[in-house]
């Protein structure tokens, strides 16, 4: 997949959490239309009614391409323009749904979510920098997830994918819930990958 992030790591403060990101959820551009090959997008975040952040995209067949600035501290400002590479799976009841291939090098996880300071990468990446912030087991990570897959109806089991919104549900509760879902379904998956991994197995070209 190339490049971004090669042979440089990223840290953030270890009291923060997803919430503390910039995130990026392919869903929410879907589901706004935003996702036409050829279009620019803008995105901006917002805390108490205020801009602190906001990016553009450029939309293309198989990937969008972020283009943005960010500061570190008392570093001068940096441009960043690298792509992001989309994979497009079927639904349940037809149609497609998109996932970001997450860019940071070695990654290529599929995910919905990318979060973001200085580099926008996965949940599992930017947890790479703390060897000291564990997740939780994968035991119970999967376990919470089925928590929140029973509150949105849809079919116990992590590797089972996505449902649907459920009826009556607005969609602010249904999108963070599926990002919470998500989360612990990442944290899930990593933790059995890293168990597999002591077990001896090679899975080093996707982990
Ligand atoms: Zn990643």
């Amino acid at each position: 997949m190339g490049g971004i992030g090669s042979g440089r790591r990223w840290y953030y403060d270890a009291a923060e959490t997803t919430d503390d990101y910039l995130a990026l959820d392919i869903r929410r551009w879907k589901r706004d239309g935003l996702l036409t090959p050829g279009r620019w997008l803008g995105w901006q975040w917002s805390r108490n009614g205020s801009q602190i952040a906001a990016i553009r995209a450029r939309v293309e067949t198989d990937r969008v391409v972020l283009v943005y600035r960010h500061k570190t501290g008392g570093a001068d400002w940096k441009d960043e323009e690298y792509p992001v590479y989309l994979e497009w799976t079927p639904c349940h009841l037809g149609g497609t749904r998109p996932w970001f291939l997450c860019p940071a090098s070695g990654c290529g996880r599929r995910v919905a979510i990318l979060y973001g300071g200085g580099i926008f990468a996965c949940r599992h990446c930017h947890e790479l920098g703390y060897p000291s912030q564990r997740e939780p087991d994968y035991e119970r990570a999967a376990r919470r997830a089925d928590k929140i897959r029973d509150r949105l109806g849809w079919e116990p089991g992590i590797l089972n994918g996505a449902g649907l919104k459920p009826k009556g549900m607005h969609w602010r509760t249904y999108d963070r819930l599926t990002a919470q879902h998500d989360a612990f379904v990442s944290a899930s998956l990593a933790g059995m990958a890293a168990r597999v991994r002591l077990l001896g197995d090679s899975i080093d070209d996707w982990i």
